[in-house]
């Protein structure tokens, strides 16, 4: 259909994650890592399960291969999702599937679950090795979760590419009169043609809305000579999108365009947008992303109105490691993708924010939206 639509991840790849991920196993000493339904057993085998009550689990032993436990009235479904050759390990009705789970290739030592593992799973899991310590398999995933490839980038552009056309079609008008609740839906439906999976989230946050950086679109109707700030995005090809644009509507009335202190406003929120993605590169402690942002606001005179973190990981999940936020000094890896966001929020008069998806490059940022960043007046 569109660009690096049909970018998908090769077995290949899925392979070489799951070996990788052996090797940590044993060298950090662990039984096993247990990885649940999400995004964590989507990232190591492209499956993506179902989240239900019976157990679905992939076992990564430290020696040998890995296997996937399955209910058997899923085995045909993930024969069909696997993105590679996994060992599949049926469970009947009636048996305990968290015995089965604990057989294959289990070693003593420290079992490593998902974050998204269900409590009864583990609860299950953790009745059988009532002695055994269970710990975060996301301590280990995290890193190569972080750096994605070149597919996964690839996916991360079409998915990005995808939501600045629903941004231009969007700026395009018509929206005065409209209700944010009419846009929003006009928003999702038009995600879904460009090819997502789920449209996650539309905020639509119209006039003294704009002031709340998650303001759920409301029956609030849209207004000639106010702003609005429109975040919108979700997955697709199973990686996220997710941006941001402030637009002001007119109406047509040249009277009613953006007052001096909005343009002030808007101003400092791009150029605090701009330095900061110019400031990323590969060994830059991720708070320094945000300081730029923030040093650009507070020295225009905003530094108080900036209430949230510059930014947030970006991958199979909208929200993922690395978190752009002061207190997190952990340098920032090639390959890592990330929101840079700030936003500048006067309560009760009206905000304003920009948003893109940036990638750390070998020696640099690399942006993947590419709709204009410039304060876009809408005339209908
Ligand atoms: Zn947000
Ligand atoms: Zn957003
Ligand atoms: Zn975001």
């Amino acid at each position: 259909v569109t660009d690096g639509a049909r970018a998908a991840i090769p077995p290949e790849r899925y392979a070489k994650r799951l070996a990788d991920l052996r090797d940590v196993a044993s060298e950090r000493g662990l039984g096993a890592l247990l990885v649940g339904v999400g995004p964590d057993l989507v990232y190591l085998t492209g499956y993506r399960a179902m989240p239900l009550e019976r157990l679905t689990m992939l076992v990564v032993p430290p020696i040998g291969d890995p296997s996937l436990v399955v209910p058997r009235l899923e085995l045909a479904a993930a024969r069909a999702g696997l993105g590679t050759d996994v060992l599949i390990v049926p469970w009947e009705e009636g048996d305990d599937p968290y015995a089965v789970a604990l057989t294959p290739g289990v070693r003593p030592g420290p079992l490593a679950v998902s974050d998204r593992l269900w409590a009864r799973h583990l609860l299950g899991l953790q009745a059988h090795r009532p002695d055994t310590s269970f710990v975060r398999a996301s301590d280990v995933l995290r890193e190569l979760r972080m750096r994605k490839d070149a597919e996964e980038i690839e996916l991360l552009r079409a998915a990005a590419h995808a939501a600045d056309r629903v941004v231009a079609a969007i700026s395009a008008g018509r929206l005065v009169g409209r209700t944010e609740a009419d846009v929003a839906r006009e928003v999702r439906e038009r995600l879904v043609d460009e090819g997502h999976e789920v449209a996650e989230f539309a905020i639509v946050a119209s006039g003294p809305n704009s002031a709340s950086p998650h303001h759920e679109a409301s029956e609030r109707v849209i207004r000639a000579g106010e702003p609005i700030v429109l975040d919108i995005g979700g997955l697709r090809g199973g990686y996220g999108s997710d941006i941001t644009r402030t637009l002001w509507v007119t109406g047509g009335d040249p009277a009613l365009g953006p007052d001096d202190e909005f343009l002030r406003l808007f101003e400092a929120v791009r150029e605090a947008q701009g330095e900061a993605t110019s400031a990323v590169r590969p060994g830059l402690p991720a708070e320094r992303v945000d300081a730029v942002a923030r040093g650009i606001i507070t020295a225009a005179g905003y530094g108080e109105h900036f209430i949230h973190r510059v930014g947030h990981g970006i991958g199979l999940e909208t929200h993922e490691e690395p978190y752009l936020v002061a207190g997190n000094d952990e340098p920032l890896v090639e390959g890592a993708a990330f929101s840079v966001e700030p936003g500048i929020y006067l309560d009760g008069r009206y905000g304003a924010r920009i948003e893109d998806i940036v990638v750390c490059g070998p020696s640099g940022p690399i942006v993947l939206n590419e709709a204009p960043r410039d304060l876009h007046v809408v005339t209908g």
